[in-house]
């Protein structure tokens, strides 16, 4: 067709008008899904056995199936169905779809409870969830009585959520022998899941997939991105109807990769047939993401570009050709660093696989590795690290902790984080004044497991209500867990880096962000204002959301929100409160050095003190890349950090104090904690 490439734009509504299906016909989809035949043998196997693994090539039905089936054979009568995943992006949009199958508003029967977001209701008997939520639920109800089944779902992820539910649950079905367990998985791991649990029967769903011609390149790649944006568009001009997805590791690469495609097809002119970019990441609303599903309308071709998530927790159909440049981002723990870093890293033969498996799904498909066969041979691992045994464990042992498990080293965990992590992570919890010389929950501890955060951040939140500036750190601690705040389009970089430096605080970073913030709400949340700032309206939409969701949370705690008034003196020391091992000091020889090890690192050339490069400075975290960069840096008094964090930065050495004084000396803002009056006004929770 001689039609002309429409206008790409950051919204990405272009597959919005097609597709719209009716209820009968996704009667007639469910049933042609390769679980529908075995419907029966599913619901009996779950009947005569506590625990079943249930193994099955992705897009067989299992999600979205599995809890229908056992809704329709009575088991919602006895409590609610559970099941969980990885992904909160993949729980919401599960959760819109099957509630569509059951023909209910989401929310009604079907609905989903993520971190920051829970829409169920009294009528709510099917639930899916994050992992991560599930555990918080245990935390509150150790026997979960009000579930009669949890299905773990993707459990081969084998996130840190979902291999402490692994061992929890299994203590809890010996208890209670009324609660089924389901335990799915994409790939093999299906021998080992059985293994933990008691041997139990492995249930198989016989796959339905097409070969898949997988294609290496002959020389290692340096450039993946461009290689991957070339290999699209040779696809789509040179092969074949049918759509296509391409891996990439996170939002900034998927926006900019998007751009360029767009960029690229308008150069072509009017004469080639129209690419659809689909972006998938988790900080895109989901309505968005909806629209991934959507057929592209005849002759036109659909390029899905996504994380991770598209791997095996969500699928789309139509796939016929997968770019998969072989890496991922992970949360690595680095030892060195004493924290946690996004690292780009290459994947496992697993993964690579798994990410080859989406191209066979609806015919004959096609992989491009953009690496050479004797990289996947030889240097991509077997398989992925459980995420135990790399990222840090802070949240984790600090929800442990919470749930009365007190030696968590002889915990029967599937595998074992290194003993030197829980060490680590209990360290950083004394330091932030969660545990006791003992490893025991502090009063502070226990309320900061009530937040579904990093505990530096919770522990920032409840420094705050005592230096009485909540109201502020409310507001950066959403805004620093949202997506990408500015949007910087590669035609109009020095625009948008100059409206982005109208923002900029002298204090630095997270200043800057509740400036943005705080303007937006003085134009009445304004959409159009942010177009014009070159702001991310859809972050600051989900700030919006989290800020009101932690707002509940202290609310249900009698917890004060406080303004500072302009005071960022108290703003600060709350930032150092909760980041203090996050410092950094300037170095003659250039750049910065951690104060926690000497590590050398860099202030992010984004950063609002980039030009200013102060001399005493906390960072929110560090992201290498070309070099290891500081993100969200703010500048600091050295002072501070010894006031708000003396069992870190000790000033006096404690054992030459009395207890009393030693005492005093390390908890100096959380006098008022042991006020009793404070705590019986909570409930007796604490
Ligand atoms: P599994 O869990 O075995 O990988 P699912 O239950 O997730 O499989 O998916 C079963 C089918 O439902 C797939 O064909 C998938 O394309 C379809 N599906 C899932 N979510 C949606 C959605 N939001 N819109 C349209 N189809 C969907
Ligand atoms: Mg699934």
């Amino acid at each position: 067709s001689a039609q002309s490439v429409p206008e790409w734009k950051m919204t990405y509504g272009k597959v919005g008008t097609y597709g719209q299906k009716l209820r009968h016909s996704i009667q007639e989809q469910r049933q042609s899904l390769p679980i529908f035949r075995l419907k029966k043998e599913l619901i009996n196997a779950v009947n005569d056995n506590q625990v079943v693994v249930v193994i099955g090539e992705t897009g067989s039905g299992k999600t979205t199936q599995v809890t229908q089936y056992l809704a329709e054979a009575g088991y919602t009568t006895k409590g609610k169905i559970a099941c969980t995943q990885p992904h909160g992006v993949a729980a919401e949009s599960i959760a819109k779809r099957v509630s569509e199958e059951v023909g209910c508003r989401v929310g009604e029967e079907v609905g989903y409870s993520i971190r920051f977001d829970d829409c169920t209701g009294p009528e709510t008997v099917i639930k899916y969830m994050t992992d991560g939520m599930l555990l918080r639920e245990i935390l509150m109800d150790g026997d979960l009585s009000s579930y009669s089944v949890v299905m773990l779902d993707e459990a081969h992820e084998r996130t840190i959520y979902t291999d402490i539910l692994f061992s929890l649950l299994k203590q809890l079905i010996k208890r209670r022998s009324d609660l089924k367990l389901i335990v799915t998985s994409a790939t093999l791991d299906a021998e080992k899941f059985s293994g933990y649990f008691f041997d139990c029967n492995i249930f198989t769903i016989p796959g339905r997939t097409f070969p898949v011609e997988i294609l290496h390149t002959k020389q290692p790649e340096s450039d993946y991105m461009d290689v991957a944006l070339i290999t699209v568009l040779q696809i789509h001009l040179t092969e074949p109807k049918g759509d296509i997805l391409l891996f990439l590791t996170g939002q900034e690469e998927i926006d900019h990769a998007c751009e360029r495609l767009h960029d690229r097809m308008k150069a072509f002119g009017g004469d080639i047939p129209e690419l659809i970019v689909c972006p998938v990441y988790s900080a895109l609303p989901t309505d968005v993401q909806l629209k991934i599903f959507e057929p592209a309308p005849p002759g036109k071709r659909k390029v899905v570009v996504a994380t991770n998530i598209a791997e095996a927790s969500i699928t789309i159909d139509g796939i016929y050709y997968v770019v998969d440049p072989g890496f991922a981002k992970l949360n690595v723990y680095n030892p060195k660093l004493g924290l946690d870093s996004l690292v780009i890293t290459p994947i496992s033969q697993a993964s690579a696989k798994q990410r080859a498996g989406r191209a066979g799904r609806t015919g004959p498909g096609k992989c491009y590795r953009l690496y050479t066969e004797s990289a996947y041979r030889n240097e991509m691992p077997p398989t992925t690290t459980p995420e135990i045994q790399r990222a840090n464990l802070g949240w984790t042992v600090l929800n442990m902790k919470a749930m009365g498990i007190n030696d968590l080293l002889s915990f029967d965990f599937m595998d074992p984080p290194a003993s030197q992590a829980l060490i680590s992570a209990m360290e950083q919890l004394y330091s932030l004044g969660a545990l006791d010389e003992e490893g025991l929950l502090t009063r502070l501890g226990r309320k900061m497991a009530e937040f579904p955060q990093e505990p530096p951040l919770s522990k920032m939140l409840l420094a705050s209500v005592d230096l009485g500036c909540s109201d502020e750190i409310l507001t950066i601690i959403a805004m620093i867990q949202t997506g990408n705040i500015f949007y910087r389009p590669r035609e109009k970089l020095a625009q948008a880096d100059r409206k982005r430096s109208n923002f900029f605080q002298p204090e630095g970073d997270h200043l800057t962000l509740l400036t943005v913030y705080e303007a937006w709400k003085a134009k009445g949340f304004s959409g159009p204002w942010c177009v014009e700032n070159f702001i991310q309206v859809n972050s600051l939409r989900r700030a919006q959301d989290v800020r009101k969701q932690l707002l509940e949370i202290m609310d249900k705690f009698k917890l004060n929100v406080i303004s500072a008034r302009n005071n960022s003196t108290k703003i600060g020391k709350a930032l150092a409160a909760g980041f203090f091992f996050h410092a950094a000091r300037k170095d003659p020889s250039g750049g910065y050095r951690t104060l926690a090890d000497h590590q050398q690192v860099y202030i992010h050339p984004s950063s609002a003190l980039f030009n200013q490069q102060p001399q005493w400075v906390i960072y929110h975290e560090i992201v290498m890349t070309t070099k290891e960069y500081m993100r969200e840096v703010t500048a600091v008094d050295p002072r501070w950090l010894v006031e708000v964090a003396p069992r870190f930065y000790r000033s006096v050495d404690p054992t030459k104090i009395s207890k009393r004084k030693r005492q005093e000396r390390i908890e100096p803002l959380y006098d008022r904690y042991n006020e009793p009056n404070l705590w019986r006004l909570s409930k007796g929770r604490w």
